[in-house]
């Protein structure tokens, strides 16, 4: 076997990409979403391998494992479909995007806005407990949230909206997110918004808390439904109890099932988000199992998290250990995601948000990333400045420690991230050392799947 192999080469396939970190690597399938991580030997020979050398001079390479066991090493890749091996060299031709930044740049294409948040109003019919603008309590997920500390005469109006619309429009943007507060406060704003709309290639995305959308108005919903509106609704337990001291407005849990029942009866689609906080995590398993049985197109669980860790009162105290990531389980991964990371921010890389106010973040939660002002500076001027850049581009590349993570295009840990001074920091959330290449699960359980 092995006189047969010493001038055969091992190359991954084309959807199979090595991630180098500090010590160790992952080979990131993207095919099947899969990441498997690999140690520090194995690392040096795929690297090795992906660089063209032949296998023997690998063997000769590497000297602290034989030959047999580099040889059953690749030969259990190749049958895992992860790699081939050849008799003679070989250029593999990667699974890419279709054009890296760089090409980009050479032929002058600029950035694109895909995602646009709308924070239409920061008022709300209801008055969750833990939405205080006060409050060291945030969420972690893009939701409503009351963030306060603006006057009437700072808020932008229905026109100011229009004129935003139209631009983002204009250059693109392909998701219309409106947000709150409760945003169908501002229903006739919405109808004129997504009026506008509808000449075009463009997705509506509406976050509310549905109470305003409850049965005898059947007009709305059929409005927003007949105009492919998805919708993101919160609900806070599968016990009406919970859920209407929650949002302190007793019936809201009726009136919202009420909504979701009208949402299914009429084919429209939304996804429902349940906030995590003191009062609502004893129930959690029984909440997802009922949230999970209206058969929702999807489900976010949002573990209320500090802005000062653990300093909270309402925060989900015997949860919090979840929002800590201790072992390598990643959401699934796409070429298109692995290669988004690469190019910047997970989640900000072609997304705006405009506040009530008109300051314009890079998403709704980063109230101290203002890049600008919509009433000093329009949205075509702010895209002709690129203002945005710094944020859009803020991959795991750009962070400390990260960067030398081999996880770094599979992550997502974002929690933490969103204080100007830290977005070049690791997160506190993430116990990974790609130094060492361990984990650090003391104190901390295993992150568990609820
Ligand atoms: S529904 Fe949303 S905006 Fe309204 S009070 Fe609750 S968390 Fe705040
Ligand atoms: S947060 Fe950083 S160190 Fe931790 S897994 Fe993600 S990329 Fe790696």
């Amino acid at each position: 076997m092995k006189s047969n192999l010493m001038a055969k080469y091992f190359r991954l396939n084309p959807e199979s990409h090595l991630v180098k970190g500090a010590l160790r690597g992952a080979v990131h399938n993207l095919h099947s979403g899969d990441v498997y991580s690999i140690d520090p030997v194995s690392t040096r020979v795929l690297d090795a391998c992906e660089q063209g050398m032949c296998l023997n001079d690998i063997f000769q390479s590497v000297e602290s494992i034989s030959e047999e066991t580099i040889i059953n090493y690749l030969t259990t890749l190749e049958q895992s479909g992860i790699g081939q091996f050849y008799s003679q060299s070989i250029y593999i031709e990667k699974l890419k995007p279709g054009l890296t930044k760089m090409q980009r740049r050479l032929m002058r294409i600029p950035p694109t806005l895909n995602y646009i948040y709308l924070e239409l109003t920061n008022q709300c019919n209801l008055d969750c407990v833990f939405c205080q603008s006060q409050s060291n309590l945030v969420k972690g997920t893009t939701s409503c949230w009351r963030w306060g500390g603006m006057t009437e005469d700072t808020l932008l109006n229905r026109d100011n909206w229009i004129d935003i619309l139209k631009a983002a429009l204009q250059l693109g943007c392909k998701i219309v997110h409106f947000i709150g507060g409760e945003p169908l406060l501002e229903w006739e704003t919405i109808v004129e918004l997504i009026n506008l709309t509808k000449t075009e290639t463009c997705q509506i995305v509406l976050t509310t808390n549905g109470i305003l959308l409850e049965l005898e108005d059947t007009n709305k919903i059929d409005f927003l439904i007949e105009h492919d509106v998805f919708f993101y609704l919160q609900i806070l337990s599968a016990n009406s109890q919970i859920h209407d001291s929650g949002v302190r407005a007793n019936g809201s849990f009726e009136k919202l099932l009420g909504v979701i029942g009208q949402l299914e009866n009429r084919g429209g689609r939304y996804s429902l988000t349940l906030p995590v906080y003191r009062n609502n995590q004893y129930d959690i398993d029984k909440t997802v199992q009922f949230l999970k049985n209206l058969d929702p197109q999807g489900i976010t669980i949002d573990i209320l998290r500090s802005t000062k860790p653990r300093s909270e009162e309402l925060a989900a105290d015997t949860l919090l250990h979840k929002l800590f990531r201790t072992n390598p389980s990643f959401p699934p991964l796409t070429a298109a995601t692995f290669f988004q990371r690469q190019q910047g921010h997970p989640f900000w890389n072609g997304s705006l948000a405009i506040s009530v106010t008109g300051d314009v973040f890079p998403c709704p939660s980063a109230r101290d990333l203002v890049i600008a002002n919509i009433k000093q500076k329009n949205l075509h001027e702010i895209y002709r400045d690129e203002d945005f850049g710094k944020y859009w581009s803020l991959g795991k590349d750009l962070v400390a420690v990260c960067n030398q993570c081999e996880y770094r295009y599979a992550c997502v840990d974002n929690y933490d991230t969103f204080a100007k001074n830290k977005l070049k920091t690791k997160s506190e959330y993430c116990t990974y050392n790609p130094l060492t290449g361990r984990w650090n699960n003391e104190g901390k359980p295993e992150t568990a799947k609820i």
